[in-house]
This record gives structure tokens, C-alpha cells and sequence, in this order.
């Protein structure tokens, strides 16, 4: 029997959606959905454009008129990085989350069992969860620093201003 891929079970999702809905199944969606499937890192629609540039070129409207019906079905989650919307497949259930360093804004990617763990755990009040998106926001190592590095910078040259006025 064939593997049935996550990209398999959403396009079956959009599929039946879109019969029900008496919607057209449009070469241009399958062919994004296929696009943010194949992805493995978070991505913004215009990087989702891009990368279609070669094999099969859509407008950035078309782009997120597709996002906007992916994330109504809960195939696509969505993040807000710092300013920036990015989103990532939904399926299957995440067992990772981000970090967003608020000052550089760097994504890194945390794999963690306790967070799959936790969101399984979880009762959730009448809600069938298609998808969880988990965000820590803080200061990266290096940023960290750096603030520092300016931080003692500004109290040396406050003690020499003080020496002076002595
Ligand atoms: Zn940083």
C-alpha cells in the first residue's frame, strides 16, 4: 500500500471542500498547496511566489487568496514573526515550536517531545484542533550580547562624566 503523504491528506481536505462548496479545483491552488508542503522551514507568501517562479507562475494575490482558504481549513498555521506573517503545513500536529528573537528578529526551530506531549494532554472546550502554533519571543545570545556590551559601554562613561565633574 502507498504511503499516504501529510500534502496527500490536505489536498484530500481542499478537495472535498471545494465539492461541497461547488468551488472549481484549480490547477494554481493544488500547485501552491503542493509548494507549502514540500516546505521545511515557515515562509512568507512572497517566498512562496518565488520559489512557484519556475515551475508554475501565480500572482501574489492568487498566492494568498489560497492561504487565506488553506487557513480557514486549518491546513496552513499561521506566525507572526516579529512584523512578518509567516505560515507552515499544519499536518501532521506539531511537536516543535519557535523562538523570535524580538531584537533581531532570528526563528529558530525547537523540537520538544514535553510540547507534543502537553498540547495532547490538553482538553480543548469544543474545538476539533487542525493545527497548534507555539511562539517563545525573547533576546537571542548574541543580542543579549551586545545590549550588555552597550549597557556597561554607557555606565563607564557615566563614571568618567561623574570623574570629570569632580
Ligand atoms: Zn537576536
Amino acid at each position: 500500500m502507498e504511503k499516504v503523504t501529510p500534502f496527500d491528506t490536505a489536498l484530500a481536505t481542499l478537495n472535498s471542500y471545494l465539492l461541497e462548496h461547488g468551488m472549481r479545483r484549480t490547477l494554481e491552488r493544488t500547485a501552491i498547496l503542493r509548494a507549502i508542503y514540500d516546505r521545511k522551514v515557515p515562509f512568507t507568501a512572497e517566498e512562496i511566489r518565488q520559489e512557484m517562479e519556475n515551475t508554475f507562475r501565480v500572482s501574489l494575490a492568487t498566492v494568498y487568496h489560497s492561504i487565506d482558504l488553506f487557513l480557514r481549513l486549518g491546513l496552513v498555521t499561521c506566525h507572526t514573526f516579529g512584523s512578518t506573517l509567516c505560515y507552515e503545513p499544519s499536518i501532521p500536529l506539531r511537536d516543535h515550536f519557535y523562538q523570535v528573537c524580538v531584537h533581531c528578529g532570528t526563528v529558530t526551530r525547537v523540537e520538544s517531545e514535553a510540547v507534543t506531549e502537553a498540547i495532547s494532554q490538553t482538553r480543548f472546550r469544543r474545538l476539533h484542533v487542525a493545527s497548534v502554533a507555539l511562539c517563545a519571543y525573547g533576546t537571542c545570545s548574541r543580542c543579549q550580547a551586545a545590549i550588555t556590551k552597550a549597557h556597561n559601554r554607557y555606565l563607564r562613561e557615566k563614571e568618567k562624566a561623574a570623574a570629570k565633574k569632580k
